[in-house]
């Protein structure tokens, strides 16, 4: 299905986008949080590609879930936890060998990597934050529509830009009520990028 190079680069392009996001994110998490988002994603991501040779390709779940411990070590704050628990739910979800591996049973892994975030921070949608993103990708993902990498990836963005107008409901936001209304969630940008870089390096490897 994909190669531990190839696995390598889709990692070390997202690490890269992160990167780049760093200054965006905090000031996005400046407006409505404590401004440490685009620190804490990017060091996360930094120590995955600092790992990255490190990993003994065995599986994908094996890889989901070095990259979920890895953010979940590193990231800090409400995101690392939660992006962690994404990573390692769903790489314990998937198949210990890659050969059973099929897009039924990835979106399968996803939807428990999901239900991780939703039960760690009690959350859902329409709450202003990565869920705003991450949900409606999996529910693409579950059509019989015909899908391409481009537009899961457009359809990311264009749900991330939905929680401008939502009230946050969890997390620092949330503190601020109403006043949160008006501004791009970090979260849902943070998730946004990094399911648009993979989608991309995809389409590279
Ligand atoms: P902290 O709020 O601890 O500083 P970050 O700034 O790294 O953590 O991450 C904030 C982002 O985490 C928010 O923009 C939001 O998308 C997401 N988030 C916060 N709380 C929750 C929650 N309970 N469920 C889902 N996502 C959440
Ligand atoms: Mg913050």
């Amino acid at each position: 299905l994909i190669t531990s190079e190839q696995l390598k680069y889709v990692l070390s392009y997202t690490a890269s986008a992160v990167d780049e996001l760093k200054d965006e994110l905090n000031a996005l998490d400046r407006a409505i949080g404590d401004g440490d988002h685009g620190h804490n994603m990017s060091r996360g991501f930094q120590l995955v590609l600092k790992n990255i040779d490190n990993i003994k390709y065995q599986s994908l779940s094996e890889v989901f879930v070095f990259v979920g411990t890895t953010l979940m070590s590193s990231i800090g704050g409400a995101a690392g936890a939660l992006y962690g628990s994404l990573f390692i739910q769903t790489g314990k979800s998937l198949p210990s060998d890659d050969k059973e591996l099929t897009l039924d049973i990835f979106v399968g892994a996803f939807e428990q990597g999901v239900g991780a975030i939703k039960e760690l921070g009690h959350s859902d949608v329409n709450q202003k934050t990565m869920l705003d993103v991450i949900v409606p990708v999996l529910d693409l993902l579950r059509t019989d529509q015909k899908i391409n990498l481009s537009m899961i990836s457009d359809y990311a963005k264009s749900q991330s830009q939905l929680t401008v107008n939502m009230k946050a409901e969890k997390g620092r936001a949330s503190f601020l009520g109403d006043r949160s209304i008006g501004h791009l969630d970090p979260g849902a940008r943070s998730s946004q990028v990094i399911i648009s870089s993979i989608c991309k390096a995809l389409t590279l490897v």
